[in-house]
């Protein structure tokens, strides 16, 4: 697709409220590299300089971007062109793509159900065909979980493998830029452009080492997880049977496993992200990014700082507040550093399992995508159902969602594969060997 074709079907074709702003077509020209003349979408938590920088919130509605994200500009380096901003759940915090100022997405490949958040906006303009590439950002599963409601392909690398700077931090210790694509060979080679040249502006990225053999199935032992199997849709289990069969036939062996103390990594998660939540937003008091009310309306800095923070959606602001709260005095203690041991308890049993297995098969949640409004009020469904994704975020480890076919209601249906810190690359090729295998 050429960056004319993408905009056309930007003007035409755009799910509801999946666009935030759209680039005008002559504002970046091509260079020639890998991705040579690639549209793509990006995740408006993402920063492009001179465009907006909303993350779906009412306080940045009319903040600009004062420079570009290291990801963007090497994507732009390898010739790809940005055309739009991508609407999200505010500030990256949901699972639905209900949770955004600007409008609930549409999902393109389920009318009427939900797109999955919380890149909602670039998994739908993905599945609608306007762009075949989006910069999307995963805490949690916001890459892969939309991606796989959506119909198309979610990748989270290892943690560090990409610069985070210019993504606005949600939860820093769990987060990178994740990759949502249509098309398993451009998403590899997104990954390979992003994954070079430390960034000194980012110390947690390390990039990740130059990849060699490629990844076979056979001969290999793959993971099967087996938590939870009597709560899936039996749309979810059919698909998850089936890739283990491709596998199989691919010359795959398998093994079983369960979490250890499963039920707690959504708990783990929730406490450490909006613990990290409540210092990283603690910045957005609308006086440097400008917001509805400017100080010469208030004389005083409380009521100006409270009019502001009020323009924060309800599921931000009840994150910050449990943030704060678990942070406290005799709270952090009891919750934030049970939460961390956890995490390490997690990333030991992920080691332990890579000694012997090459790859975790699992769902990337659940069931399909729900209707819209339909768990709306049920957060604390979401915030479990996060545990089938969080949990390569807690471990850091890349994860991927591929589409698997659709239900009786035409949903999409996706599996998810977990590799070994660094094997990006295994993941990749083992994606698209499962891929080509499923076409024939
Ligand atoms: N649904 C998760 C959350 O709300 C994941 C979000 C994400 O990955 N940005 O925190």
């Amino acid at each position: 697709m050429t960056v004319h074709e993408a905009c056309l079907a930007l003007a035409g074709n755009v799910p509801g409220y999946a666009v935030i702003d759209r680039i005008p077509e002559d504002t970046f020209s091509a260079k020639s590299g890998p991705l040579s003349g690639i549209p793509f979408a990006v995740k408006n938590n993402i920063c492009i300089k001179d465009f907006r920088l909303t993350c779906g919130s009412k306080l940045l509605e009319n903040y600009i971007s004062p420079y570009t994200a290291t990801a963007i500009k090497q994507l732009m380096d390898a010739g790809a062109i940005p055309v739009c901003t991508a609407n999200l759940d505010e500030f990256g915090m949901g699972s639905t793509g209900e949770y955004s100022a600007f409008g609930i997405v549409e999902n393109p490949a389920a009318p009427g159900f939900c797109t999955g958040g919380s890149s909602s906006g670039c998994a739908a303009l993905v599945a609608s065909g306007c762009v075949p590439l989006a910069m999307a950002s995963d805490t949690g599963g916001s890459a892969r979980l939309p991606a796989a409601h959506c119909g198309v392909l979610g990748l989270k690398p290892t943690y560090g493998a990409y610069s985070r700077f210019g993504l606005t931090a949600y939860a820093s210790s769990l987060e990178q830029i994740g990759i949502i694509s249509s098309d398993i060979s451009l998403m590899r080679k997104a990954h390979r452009c992003l994954c070079t040249d430390k960034d000194p502006l980012d110390a947690t990225h390390r990039g990740l080492p130059a990849h060699s053999a490629s990844f076979h199935f056979a001969n290999q032992k793959i993971a099967i997880l087996t938590d939870g199997t009597d709560r899936l849709d039996s749309s979810v289990s059919a698909a998850l049977l089936s890739a283990q069969e491709t596998m199989k036939h691919l010359g795959a062996s398998f093994c079983s496993c369960t979490f250890e103390r499963g039920h707690l990594i959504s708990p783990a998660y929730y406490v450490i992200a909006c613990a990290e939540a409540s210092a990283n937003l603690a910045r957005f008091t609308g006086l440097l990014t400008g917001s509805a009310h400017n100080d010469s309306e208030y004389t005083d800095w409380e009521r100006l700082y409270s009019a502001n923070r009020a323009l924060l959606g309800k599921e931000v602001q009840k994150r910050i507040a449990l943030g704060a709260y678990v942070l406290r005095e005799g709270a952090y203690e009891k919750y934030y550093l049970r939460a961390l041991q956890y995490r390490k308890m997690l990333t030991a049993w992920f080691e332990r399992l890579f000694q012997d297995c090459a790859l975790l098969l699992l769902p990337v949640s659940s069931t399909p995508a729900p209707g819209i409004s339909e768990k709306h009020a049920d957060s604390l469904f979401h915030y479990h159902e996060d545990q089938w994704t969080a949990c390569a975020n807690l471990a850091g480890l890349p994860a991927v969602s591929v589409p698997w076919g659709k239900d009786s209601l035409g949903r999409p249906v996706a599996i998810q594969l977990i590799a070994p810190a660094e094997h990006d690359e295994d993941l990749l090729d083992a994606a698209e060997k499962l891929l080509e295998a499923r076409k024939k």
